[in-house]
């Protein structure tokens, strides 16, 4: 496979967001590469309870907390493309279960905590996470059983994504995702 690094990059997108982690400044014209980026140059950690990014580790216990927490480390504003790079669902995805809980884990590191989302509701899952800088998991999940969106939760680890779901019923779950079986998807109301 060829590859070729001369794309036009120069060009820099009205409205582009700064990909340094932390950073919301967004560019609105040369002028913008003037001003500084703080940004934190470190992962972000979730252990116990506790949130905080690996560089400057001002623990917290609130999401909103730590996602407000400014970059502890100033330099230039990055505004390279994210999509050029993006490798999507290229990272291994498991599951196990015990009687009360479905556990998803996705084996991608260090996820961007201000970028990863997980949106859930009763019968399915969509996960949409950006790890090691650059790269996107996303895969949209029919559940083969009803979960606790109350008390499901995930957990963001140095190694994988964890999603936690809370079965609605304590029954053993055959397999993780549904499957319709005759290939339509007829709903009576
Ligand atoms: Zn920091
Ligand atoms: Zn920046």
């Amino acid at each position: 496979m060829k590859s070729t690094n001369n794309g036009p990059d120069s060009e820099i997108e009205i409205g582009t967001a700064c990909k340094n982690k932390s950073c919301q400044v967004r560019y609105e014209g040369t002028s913008s590469n003037e001003t500084e980026c703080l940004y934190h140059p470190g992962v972000p950690v979730f252990h116990e309870g506790l949130k905080y990014w690996s560089c400057c580790q001002r623990k917290t216990t609130e999401f909103d907390k730590f996602l407000e927490q400014q970059g502890c480390e100033t330099g230039k504003h990055n505004w390279v493309a994210v999509k050029e790079t993006v490798q999507r669902n290229n990272c291994r995805m498991d599951w196990h279960q015990t009687g009360s809980n479905v556990t998803i884990s996705v084996f991608a590191k260090c996820a961007d905590p201000t970028k990863t989302i997980v949106k859930v509701n009763q019968v399915s899952v969509d996960i949409f996470i950006v790890y090691e800088d650059d790269k996107i998991y996303s895969q949209w999940l029919e559940l083969n059983g009803i979960i606790d969106i109350g008390k499901s939760c995930v957990k963001l680890l140095g190694s994988k994504v964890e999603i936690i779901l809370k079965k609605a019923e304590p029954v053993s779950w055959g397999k993780l995702q549904y499957e319709s079986q005759a290939g339509d998807h007829s709903q009576s109301s």
